[in-house]
């Protein structure tokens, strides 16, 4: 299991001490980022370098002063920057890290025999804030050659870029730490184990972090049972774009600490989701949650799947069998209904805001339940699309509930009975667009129960602007559970 190294980015030497005491108890290693520290706090590590690690008593140091290229903040020559670490290197650190670029090696060589000569190990780094090279297997090897670590932290640009970091990671025999940096990379950070990683790098919440994507190691350890995860774990995640908001990783880690599971989930921004699924076989995924905006791709990559993907041709769930392949499972459906149910019978018919594969998810639920269902959608043929396709469906189900399509309600439509429960379903409103309102214009008349599948942020403009007219409001939190709960007890078949 990989160390969790907590990197100090405070300004005094005094802030990332009191850093070090509050996350104490979750932490193994600390790397004292010196280029961050003030100028003057500089100047006194210089005059007495002891002081840097005197308070780190029993975890692991690691010496850094990070280039501006490198993501860092030295501001002076790079002669002065290796004069400094080899000032420092007698202070007592464990570790250095030294950038083992081309430019301007041979300086690094002599660091590094100072290092060695002082029993200091060496951590020889490469730092890609942009993009994932292309040469990651020969770079390794050479860090290797080095560096009694080598250590990679590079920027992927999708999940292809994940895959090439994982790859290189499992493939190389010598010690290593390869990381991702950004919301790509997130994963990297808490699968360490699946990289083979020797530590993985954190930040304190609520100060600097000291990289794109670091994680704080109270969530770490608690969230992402960082200590407990080994070659027995079985992994589940969350593909989607945005996922940063998402809830999925803690309500599933906590039901799995619950029950006693040796289970991860762990979220992924997701690009490509033909790729995704190609990791999902690497590495394997027991099981995924699928979110925004691949539902419906993941209802083509399923092996097989159950009535409620056929019909809404989305899938929020991917089960894996035991012949590697997934089947997938809608739990939307169930999770829609769950939050309006008792009210259902009170709704002469309904509008849905959106086409895309929640509105699928609440169009054949609510039609199913013999509601009547205007949908609205900003692209209008895909709404028309939608209600073709579910009518059939429902046809050929022995339903002849009325569905109807038109374009996203303005100022003066009339819903009519359609508008005894609106439900908002398009992404308009989600976190990040805190401002969003899908329907801006449409003037809500107070009587209309107004049911917004988003759950983040709880209140959204819509939502707000339907209670200060003095509609009922329903937000996606009760969804989330719902569907949520039903997708858990999907994890729970397959595992031991
Ligand atoms: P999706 O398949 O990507 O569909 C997005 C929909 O939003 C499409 O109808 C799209 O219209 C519409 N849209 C996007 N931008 C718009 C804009 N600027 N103006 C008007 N319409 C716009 O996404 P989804 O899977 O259906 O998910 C939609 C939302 O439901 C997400 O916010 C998701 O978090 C939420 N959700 C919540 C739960 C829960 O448990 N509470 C479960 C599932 C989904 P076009 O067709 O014109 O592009």
């Amino acid at each position: 299991m990989p160390d969790i190294c907590l990197c100090l980015t405070a300004e005094t030497m005094a802030q990332n001490n009191a850093l070090f005491r509050q996350y104490r108890s979750c932490i193994d290693m600390v790397e004292l980022r010196v280029d961050l520290l003030s100028d003057a706090e500089q100047a006194t590590l210089r005059a007495d370098p002891e002081l840097a690690v005197r308070e780190f008593h029993g975890v692991d140091s690691i010496l850094t002063v990070r280039r501006k290229i490198d993501g860092g903040s030295w501001k002076r020559s790079e002669v002065e920057r290796i004069a400094l670490l080899e000032h420092m290197l007698p202070a007592g650190f464990t570790s250095i890290d030294v950038e083992a670029d081309q430019v301007g090696l041979s300086d690094r060589l002599s660091l590094i025999a100072s290092a060695r000569a002082a029993g200091v190990t060496v951590i020889a780094s490469r730092h890609y804030m942009e993009y994932v090279p292309t040469d990651l297997d020969s770079e390794l090897q050479r860090l290797s050659a080095i560096g009694d670590y080598a250590k990679i932290a590079a920027r992927p640009n999708g999940i292809a870029d994940f895959r090439r970091l994982l790859h290189a990671a499992r493939a190389h025999a010598g010690p290593h730490v390869v990381l991702g940096m950004g919301s790509y990379g997130v994963a990297s950070r808490i699968m360490g184990h699946t990289f083979g990683n020797r530590f993985t790098f954190s930040s304190a919440a609520d100060v600097q972090q000291a990289a794109s994507g670091h994680i704080s190691p109270d969530v770490l350890q608690t969230l992402y049972a960082h200590g407990e995860t080994g070659s027995a774990t079985r992994y589940f995640a969350v593909a989607g774009d945005p996922i940063a908001h998402s809830k999925s990783p803690e309500y599933h880690n906590r039901r799995f600490r619950a029950d006693g599971l040796n289970a991860l989930y762990v979220p992924f921004r997701v690009d490509d989701f033909d790729e995704f699924m190609e990791l999902a076989r690497e590495l394997p995924l027991s099981g995924i949650s699928v979110t925004v905006p691949h539902k419906e791709s993941a209802a083509r990559a399923a092996a097989t799947v159950n009535e409620g993907v056929t019909a809404t041709r989305a899938c929020n769930t991917l089960i894996r069998q035991s012949d590697g392949s997934y089947r997938g499972v809608n739990t939307d459906i169930e999770g829609f209904l769950s939050a309006i149910r008792t009210r259902l019978s009170t709704f002469r018919g309904a509008t849905v805001l959106g086409a895309g594969g929640a509105a699928r998810a609440a169009v054949y639920a609510l039609a199913s339940e013999g509601v009547p269902v205007l949908v609205c959608n900003r692209t209008l043929s895909r709404a028309q699309t939608l209600v073709a396709e579910l009518g059939e469906i429902l046809r050929d189900e022995g339903q002849s509930t009325a569905l109807s399509a038109a374009a996203l309600p303005g100022d003066g439509t009339d819903l009519g009975a359609y508008g005894d429960l609106i439900v908002q379903t398009s992404s308009v409103g989600m976190h990040p667009d805190h401002e969003g309102d899908p329907i801006p214009a449409y003037r809500f008349c107070g009587t209309e129960t107004v049911y917004d599948i988003i759950y983040t942020p709880p209140m959204t403009p819509v939502l707000k602007r339907a209670q200060q007219a003095g509609c009922a409001i329903v937000n996606g939190s009760g969804m989330f559970d719902a569907q949520a709960d039903a997708q858990y007890r999907l994890f729970r078949t397959v595992l031991p």
